[in-house]
């Protein structure tokens, strides 16, 4: 009897990554890995690595829960996903993390960014204009979890003062500023300001690598002073920092160690976010035969190059678990300690119930009793941590803060290649547009960006 070389495991609809057309796509198990099997009519069959390891993306399925669905739906389920974004109601999850590009203009022109953002293209976006798409999500979400002031690079908007303090007027119960951090080194009276929107404010840091070739190759420039200077302003002013570090194999996965090691170094650091490079917007020194880098990947790597995880310490996400993994530990007295393994993979499932069971560890326990001497128990105490992502687990407790706590985040943004849109309806990481629409951040980069909207309404066209 003839056996196929592969064992087939499911199926769903992907995108061509030529014509961006729906395309069925099997996934099926070969060798250890995770491939998607794709046919388009026009331009043939393709053959994707969505994983290195079959037993997490089987895990995966294990982490879904009842979907949270923001208040508003912004337009019609009508031609079927992805071509109905805004968000419409065939969505299966809320914004966990909204974010609102204030310009397309930055000081930098990276070869690698999915805004194609430089400082001539496109413009700011007016005051006004941000206020609207503000009161939007505030609109879709009533107390959004986090919004991320983004561009381009936002410091260098005219507003950018007026656009914070609206922001923060708002009920967000955590804001963010993604920046590639030119402003916080240059200017420490500029950093000092951005402390006065603290608590429940955070810088998210480009922090992609330590060699300068590799800062060539993805950001056009040698930015480690800069880097370094960005980092001891925040670190003077202990002002809530994450590291994101854009990921492309070959280039700096051989980084991520010694940059969580650096990270945990930080006063003001409180985690690590890895995005392996989505293929959307500028992509000068990227090749997606080679380049490309799965979640399973960069997980594995996490393990390989830290002494800290072992593999129940980086679990998938239940808001978005296809595309997010958290793993969480605690700095206390300069040692750090695992924490995620001590979750209860069932309370993780149950907004209402996520607690820490650290009392199964011994060290850990100790050093919880001794540092806060609160009885044989330490209790975990509910307290705003829990929204700086909807499904934070709680662990906070009496004279714990934030500044205690260390996570490592992988992102994965799914692109035409790994395109499932199974899992797509699961994003949870949105963008508000300039049309006030609520627009999940991969399809945004695929098909709802200005350059992007022509081959939308092609697409759209072919359907009806
Ligand atoms: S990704 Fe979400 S919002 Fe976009 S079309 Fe699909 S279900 Fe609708």
């Amino acid at each position: 009897m003839p056996v196929r070389k592969y064992t087939y495991y499911d199926f769903t609809l992907s995108l061509c990554p030529e014509c961006l057309r729906r395309v069925d796509a099997k996934i099926v198990f070969e060798n250890g890995n995770v491939y998607m099997l794709k046919r388009c009519n026009e331009h043939g069959n393709s053959k994707v690595l969505i994983a290195d390891d079959i037993e997490y993306y089987k895990n995966i399925r294990n982490y879904n829960k009842p979907s949270e669905t923001p208040y508003t739906f912004n337009t019609k389920t009508h031609y079927g996903c992805p071509y109905d974004c805004g968000l419409c109601p065939d969505h299966e999850q809320h914004s966990c993390l909204t974010v609102l590009e204030v310009t397309d203009r930055c000081n930098l022109t990276c070869p690698t960014c999915y805004a194609g953002s430089s400082p001539t293209y496109g413009r700011h976006r007016t005051l006004e204009e941000v206020k609207t798409m503000l009161d939007t999500i505030v609109k879709n979400e009533k107390e959004p979890d986090v919004v991320q002031i983004s561009g381009g690079e936002p410091t260098i908007h005219p507003q950018f003062w007026d656009i914070m303090d609206y922001a923060k007027s708002l009920p967000i119960r955590h804001l963010m500023l993604n920046t590639n951090g030119i402003k916080i080194a240059k200017d420490f009276e500029f950093a000092k300001r951005l402390k006065t929107y603290a608590p429940d404010f955070e810088i998210y840091l480009q922090f992609d690598s330590f060699e300068n070739t590799v800062l060539q190759e993805l950001r056009g420039a040698d930015l480690n002073d800069i880097r370094e200077q960005a980092l001891e302003n925040l670190n003077k002013l202990n002002l809530s920092t994450t590291l994101v570090v854009t990921l492309q194999k070959g280039l700096n996965d051989n980084e991520i160690g010694k940059i969580i090691d650096y990270a945990l170094k930080q006063k003001c650091v409180r985690g690590v976010t890895l995005q392996p490079t989505q293929i959307a917007g500028r992509l000068d020194n990227f090749n997606p035969e080679t380049d490309r880098m799965t979640l399973t990947e960069v997980r594995r790597k996490i393990m390989e190059q830290t002494a800290i995880f072992n593999p129940d310490d980086l679990l998938p996400v239940p808001c978005n678990p296809d595309a997010l993994v958290m793993g969480y530990a605690l700095k206390l007295d300069g040692e750090v300690f695992p924490l995620t393994r001590y979750i209860n993979p069932n309370d993780l499932l149950d907004n209402s119930k996520n607690t820490i069971i650290y009392e199964q560890d011994e060290q850990l326990h100790g050093k919880m009793i001794e540092l806060f001497s609160t009885g044989n128990s330490v209790e975990v105490a509910e307290e705003n941590l829990k929204s700086i992502m909807c499904c934070l687990p709680n662990i906070d407790a009496p004279n714990l803060g934030y500044d205690n706590l260390f996570r490592v985040i992988i992102m994965q943004f799914i692109d035409a290649y790994n395109f499932d849109v199974r899992a797509i309806k699961k994003s949870c990481v949105h963008i508000v547009d300039k049309d006030n629409k609520i627009i999940p951040f991969e399809t945004m980069n695929l098909f709802y960006r200005d350059d992007k909207k022509a081959r939308l309404e092609e697409l759209r066209n072919e359907i009806l």
